[in-house]
């Protein structure tokens, strides 16, 4: 990829109050604040993060990334962060990304060819279904594996988290899922596997097909994933320097096997680690608005039906607390980026009101009803995936034009596909 992607330092040397770069002077410093306002430093790029919603969210944030491109931001992006379907195109677009050929203007030509093409055949097939009905009568794999399957065979083949790029070829994928036994988050990228109580290991040699799918694992059917590790491969925090020495679990224990359930359980956006991290934070969301049901048949008969309704609560809370901690920050200053979901509606940017061109869709009955489709991992017909990448593209040119970029350096955008 040579040159092409943001291949920049990982320090975080930049403080957004007052605009100060402090480059490497302070690499060594514990606790990284402005000298001039004792604001948390941050690093002076951009992260992205991409939110869970199975296929859906898969194909919503392919429009994202489309538009992203266009605008020259694709190769800006210092860090990309998914939760669930969002993994999909994210794991996709990190293993390709070496063969994505920039111009001069900033753009990849082959953005359609390289990511869009593949993603959009696996989002045409049906996994979901086979792999549960198998899993329930195969006693050696469990439906979350034979998910890994699919994905091994349709987009990631044996390529390993060791074949995404480098921090010095390209930008960072961290890739989501949750830890049932310790509760927090476990992330995956090259240069480490990270679960806070546990510590890290380095350079894991996972199959990106098995860490997707544990991005994926929703409860209660798809989850968990089981994957078992060498305790000794096992680092602890600050080169050894744990302090926290009587912990009431057994760590080694912990570390022989990881039971993990979807990244969304603990933060359906994909947050954390970009959030307080990077000067400009940009947020795709295609995670369901929460629903009321009138039926309440199912909540009356089955358990399992309410235990899914109480984490589907659960989760949107977590997602609206959140989002509006984002949002507070991005308007008191202390973060720059913006935030587009796919329940956004779009007349909310006020685009004209601000002296911008209107926006490439209008909201209506069809983009509304984009956010009440499946998050299934079924077969969305070419319509329907049409229809989501348009809806992705048209949001991202919205937010971006309105609160990240000048009217002026925007190239002027043309939805992806012409839909009869
Ligand atoms: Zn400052």
């Amino acid at each position: 990829m040579d040159g092409n992607f943001y291949t920049g330092d990982n320090h975080l040397n930049y403080c957004v109050n007052c605009g100060i770069d402090y480059g490497t002077t302070k690499y060594n410093d514990k606790y990284l604040t402005c000298d001039n306002c004792g604001t948390k430093l941050r690093n002076k790029y951009a992260g992205l993060a991409l939110s869970g919603g199975g296929y859906r969210a898969a194909l919503f944030h392919l429009g994202s990334l489309w538009r992203l491109n266009e605008l020259g931001w694709l190769k800006r992006l210092a860090e990309i962060t998914s939760v669930s379907g969002g993994s999909i195109t994210a794991g996709h677009l990190g293993l390709c990304c070496n063969r994505l050929k920039f111009e001069d203007n900033g753009v990849a030509a082959n953005f359609s060819d390289e990511i869009v093409i593949p993603i959009r055949a696996l989002c045409s097939k049906t996994i979901d279904v086979d792999s549960v009905l198998l899993g329930l009568i195969d006693q050696f794999h469990r439906p979350i594996d034979l998910i890994a399957a699919h994905y091994r065979k349709e987009l990631f083949g044996k390529k390993t988290l060791q074949d995404l790029p480098a921090d010095n070829q390209g930008p960072r994928f961290t890739i989501y899922a949750t830890n049932l036994q310790t509760g927090v988050n476990v992330r995956f990228s090259r240069p480490y596997l990270a679960d806070y109580q546990l510590g890290k290991i380095e350079s894991p040699q996972i199959q990106l097909a098995t860490v997707v799918a544990a991005s994926c694992a929703l409860p209660p059917i798809l989850s968990p994933l089981v994957i078992k590790l060498n305790p000794q491969d096992w680092k602890e925090w600050d080169n050894g320097k744990d302090d926290r020495t009587n912990l009431p679990f057994n760590k080694s224990k912990l570390r022989r096997a990881l039971f993990l359930t979807d990244g969304g359980v603990y933060d359906n956006l994909g947050l954390e680690r970009v959030w307080d991290r990077y000067a400009t934070v940009l947020v795709s969301d295609a995670g369901a608005p929460f629903q009321i049901t009138t039926s309440p048949f199912a909540l009356r008969f089955s358990e399992l039906a309410r235990a899914i309704r109480a984490v589907n609560i659960v989760t949107a809370q977590t997602r609206a607390l959140r989002k509006r901690w984002l949002i507070n920050d991005m308007k008191r200053g202390q973060v720059r980026g913006t935030y587009w979901g796919i329940a956004t509606h779009i007349r909310d940017y006020m685009l004209e009101t601000h002296g911008c061109e209107p926006p490439l869709l209008n909201d209506d009955t069809t983009t509304h009803s984009l956010s009440r489709i499946r998050t299934r991992l079924n077969r969305f017909s070419a319509k329907e995936q049409e229809h989501l990448i348009n809806w992705g593209y048209a949001l991202t040119d919205a937010a971006m034009r309105r609160h990240v970029i000048g009217e002026k350096e925007a190239a002027q955008g043309k939805l992806p596909y012409n839909i009869q």
